[in-house]
């Protein structure tokens, strides 16, 4: 197997992909030289296979806005993977959805999923609806309208979907009571993200950020370093941004800047609680503006039109937005500001050539789709639980988020380490991702 020849084919077939070649080419580059070792994943052509999403649902959706306007958007499932598990993965609300968009996020989720130990394949939805502005009355009609094409292409052993960027607890929620209704049997575990009484895993809003500050703390142990006192930038305020804030503060970093699309917020004194919380109004607020953060805390919070949370000075960077939101320039700004580690949490946070950058530096880095891994995870745990119909304590859910992403850190540096001792962590994510999902097709034949 050769990658260029490979993304070239890909390349002529679905031209204007962008983020989809991105995302492949990425995984193929890593994971070359040990399916050359593999005689039998060429035989079975596991990477054509495997670089093709499954099926792609396409719908449309139409509902009445506020003003009695009719509206339509376009609504998709990609169902990537299933060779471990039932189709599992987010939906994304957002006006930039495109079927290039989520089939990249589909395809890293097959990955990501296969990393956390639990056994789910990979899939990805969403729509262009942009949440932006509206009210809470639209996105319900929207959520509801979206549901009435969705809910015929899942089900709890067949495909479960989640949040993502737009859709968090109140979309879940508004999803799940019209898949209810149409379905007329009570399918607890066919969405996760889901309220605490109707069926949701405590700890399921925070675990992305949770998971994302464990996996930094096992990549800081493994440097010899530790994450108290450091000073942490992220980018975004959503839900992501949200626990990553939380846990950061809580094992003793300092927090020095959040953004939004409008503009960063310097924290210089370091993120504050009352602060964190007010983080989830900005969300449910539909406003997308993080100057809302610094008129409230004037005193704590400067904020800075058209600058990203890279121009701030910080240790280590926390991409928790949106797909290559940290390019070539921004690298080089952190790296010159005296950044020395960049955890991905966002999907494919970072370009290609800013992780080449860091790299190059010798700068720690880790991916998406090993750092941002304890969000699914935490879902898988919530499937458990609803399929025994049984909620565990916010104690019991902690230590197993918590042991996933060490066993994550674990396979990282088996499949990463270097022959100079280095761990390449996107190497290693990408290596233990793919030689599960590999083995797995091969062993249950062409199918
Ligand atoms: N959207 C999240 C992710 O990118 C969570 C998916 C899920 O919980 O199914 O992994």
């Amino acid at each position: 197997m050769k990658t260029q020849d490979i993304m070239q084919r890909l390349s002529a077939k679905h031209p204007g992909e962008a983020e989809y070649l991105q995302a492949v080419q990425e995984v193929l580059e890593s994971i070359e030289e040990v399916y050359n070792r593999h005689p039998e994943f060429e035989e079975a052509k596991i990477i054509e296979r495997m670089v093709e999403p499954d099926r792609i649902f396409t719908f449309r959706v139409t509902w009445i806005d506020d003003r009695g306007q009719v509206q339509t958007n376009l609504g998709y499932r990609v169902q990537f993977n299933s060779a471990i598990g039932p189709y599992k993965g987010g939906l994304r609300f957002h006006r930039a959805v495109t079927p290039s968009m989520l089939k990249f996020l589909g395809f890293e989720q097959t990955f990501k999923n296969a990393l956390t130990t639990l056994p789910m394949g990979g899939a990805k939805g969403g729509s262009d609806f942009d949440p932006v502005g509206k009210s809470d009355n639209e996105i319900m009609r929207f959520c509801q309208a979206f549901m009435l094409e969705l809910w015929r292409c899942i089900g709890p052993d067949q495909d479960i979907p989640a949040g993502d960027v737009g859709v968090g607890g109140r979309e879940i929620g508004f999803l799940n009571g019209m898949y209810q209704k149409l379905s007329r049997e009570y399918h607890t575990g066919v969405l996760t993200g889901k309220g605490m009484t109707w069926g949701g895993s405590i700890l399921r809003p925070e675990a992305t950020g949770y998971g994302a500050l464990y996996f930094t703390q096992h990549l800081l142990h493994k440097a010899d370093k530790s994450i108290e006192g450091k000073r942490i930038a992220v980018s975004g305020f959503g839900n992501v941004a949200w626990g990553a804030c939380k846990k950061a503060t809580e094992l003793g970093a300092k927090v020095v800047a959040i953004s939004g699309p409008d503009g960063v917020c310097e924290i210089k004194d370091g993120i504050t609680a009352e602060m964190i919380d007010y983080m989830l109004v900005m969300r449910s607020s539909n406003r997308n503006r993080v100057q809302d953060m610094a008129d409230k805390f004037p005193a704590k919070a400067k904020f800075v039109e058209g600058k990203k949370a890279w121009s701030i000075p910080c240790d280590i960077a926390l991409p928790c937005a949106f797909q290559n939101e940290l390019d070539e320039d921004d690298a080089k700004q952190l790296v010159k500001n005296g950044c020395w580690c960049c955890c991905e949490v966002s999907n494919m946070g970072c370009r290609p050539e800013a992780i080449h950058f860091f790299q190059h530096n010798h700068i720690l880095f880790a991916p998406g789709k090993a750092v941002n891994a304890g969000g699914v995870a935490t879902s898988g745990l919530e499937m458990t639980q609803n399929a025994q119909h049984l909620n565990w304590t916010a104690k019991e859910v902690d230590e197993r988020l918590h042991h996933i992403m060490q066993s994550i850190h674990e396979q990282c540096v088996e499949h990463g380490t270097q022959p100079d001792g280095s761990i390449d962590y996107v190497k290693g994510a990408n290596i233990a991702g793919f030689m599960k999902v590999a083995t797995a097709m091969l062993e249950q034949g062409l199918i």
